[in-house]
């Protein structure tokens, strides 16, 4: 009997296009060769990669040494496996496969001792993570990206894959933490207050302060904080009261009368205004030094949540989409990476590719930085992280694992799913799709492998995990040395 195609499979082979394989990180390749991951993104997808995207960091440390900065390399930045011995080699060994090439950035550079760059949270306590608010941490991301460029230009001279684009990973930029119903926002450094405050006067004073207008969209509860993440670009203090009060977290407030709350919903929407300009300010400041002086420039692009306001990468989704982003002089990037969930939430003027992880990058980030934060002896004697003992600590990747490993959309019918790709005839922009090459298989040898430095004095209460958010914030919140420093 003849089997005849439907709508569905028809759409599938249009949707496949502009399909590139991401190695989160090189350890992926101790583990796996180029080969074995394209041909794992084969199985996957039912389609080739066109394009790989390689990091210019890991968590815990350079890939290629960079003038100026003394951190040591990473762990996993030399002898990656029999044919890939540095950074160098294994974009060498992807272009001459005939992939594109697509350079990644991790901004928060969590390896870097530098106090004066750290993100400091409202209350004044700061993390080990820079702030890209900074502009110093600006010139240190991009020296690193762009010496990643310049090398892999020189790498793929003669072959047939050739550099195509830079990312900059903003999932993680504003960790946020939360004691007693009082939130703990980042980062609110000299440089991010005085941007804050010169686009919204007065507005940081607004947030020194209990209850505030965070209160109305976040709340911490015993197992985290509760978001709400359908803040549209259009929505006014109305919409924002509307939503506080069907989550109930109007309740923070004793005054509960209205234009009370219509005036702490318009602080919350001036704060989100102004982080986001301030995010785009940073990326751009990020792309014109990497890309200064170079005859084609890569394309730019901006790795995100699919959220309509994303609290941790301090984005709104919508207000990316508009055509002066991308064209002419104020043009800060050129194309945006986020995971698809709704065909509502979308990109009508600006080209994009589907990230197929949910939060995009946002779990994966948290296994590889705990796996980091185990394996750093200073991270250990500084942070929250260092009173679990190692074997938990082992636990809890394995639990990071499984959730980064749900996190990701696999398989064609996930593909399917997804809007048209752009062509003559459909006006979408999507023009692509991004898979992330990890397995479980790869996740478990990792951790097998990794060694955990030695920590504090266990404190004996750590069940369970934490909920991501606390734990990101956990990882990096250097409390212990506080306590310590009182102590003495
Ligand atoms: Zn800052």
């Amino acid at each position: 009997m003849t089997r005849r195609t439907f709508a569905f499979q028809q759409r599938l082979t249009k949707n496949t296009g502009g399909s590139v394989l991401e190695i989160p990180h090189t350890a992926v390749l101790k583990y796996a060769t180029p080969d074995e991951l394209i041909s794992i993104f084969k199985n996957q997808w039912g389609v080739a990669p066109e394009a790989v995207v390689l990091p210019v960091t890991n968590p815990d440390g350079l890939l290629f040494p960079i003038e100026g900065l003394s951190e040591g390399l990473s762990a996993y930045a030399a002898n990656l496996g029999s044919s890939i011995k540095d950074f160098p080699d294994a974009v060498l060994r992807f272009a001459d496969l005939g992939l594109d090439v697509y350079l990644l950035i991790d901004p928060t550079l969590p390896f870097l001792n530098s106090d004066p760059l750290q993100l400091i949270d409202i209350v004044g306590d700061s993390s080990r993570q820079l702030c890209i608010g900074n502009s110093r941490t600006q010139d240190i991301v991009a020296s690193i990206l762009g010496t990643g460029v310049d090398i892999a230009i020189e790498t793929t001279k003669k072959t047939r894959g050739k550099l195509r684009g830079v990312v900059i990973d903003l999932a993680n930029l504003w960790p946020m933490g939360g004691d007693n119903s009082r939130l703990e926002l980042t980062c609110f450094c000299p440089s991010c207050e005085a941007f804050l405050e010169n686009i919204k006067p007065g507005l940081v004073r607004k947030f020194k302060t209990f209850p505030n207008p965070w209160n109305l969209v976040l709340q911490v509860s015993d197992t985290g904080i509760g978001h709400i993440n359908e803040i549209r670009r259009d929505d006014g203090p109305d919409e924002i009261v509307g939503l506080s009060r069907l989550k109930g977290f109007h309740k923070a407030f004793e005054d509960n009368s209205v234009p009370f709350l219509l005036d702490q919903a318009q602080g919350a929407l001036d704060y989100i205004e102004a982080r986001h300009t301030q995010v785009l300010f940073a990326a751009r400041s990020i792309f014109d030094q990497v890309l200064s002086g170079l005859d084609m420039p890569p394309r730019r692009i901006l790795l995100t949540e699919g959220m309509y306001y994303s609290w941790t990468a301090g984005l709104q989704l919508e207000r990316l989409d508009s055509k002066s982003n991308v064209d002419g002089r104020d043009s800060s990037f050129d194309e945006v990476w986020f995971d698809i969930r709704s065909s509502s939430l979308s990109l009508t003027n600006v080209e994009h590719r589907a990230y197929m992880c949910s939060r995009g990058h946002y779990y994966i980030d948290a296994f590889f930085h705990l796996a980091a934060n185990a394996s750093n002896a200073e991270a250990r004697a500084s942070t929250g992280i260092g009173r679990v003992p190692p074997a938990r600590l082992k636990e809890m990747l394995r639990e990071m694992l499984a959730k980064a490993m749900a996190s990701l959309m696999t398989g064609q019918t996930s593909l399917g799913a997804l809007q048209d790709m752009k062509s003559v005839e459909s006006s979408s922009q999507r023009v692509g799709f991004v898979g992330v090459g990890i397995t479980k298989e790869i996740g478990e040898k990792f951790i097998e492998g990794l060694k955990v430095a030695p920590g504090l004095t266990p404190s004996g209460e750590s069940t369970g995990v934490p909920d991501i958010e606390s734990l990101m914030r956990l990882m990096i919140a250097q409390g212990v040395q506080r306590e310590r420093d009182n102590n003495e």
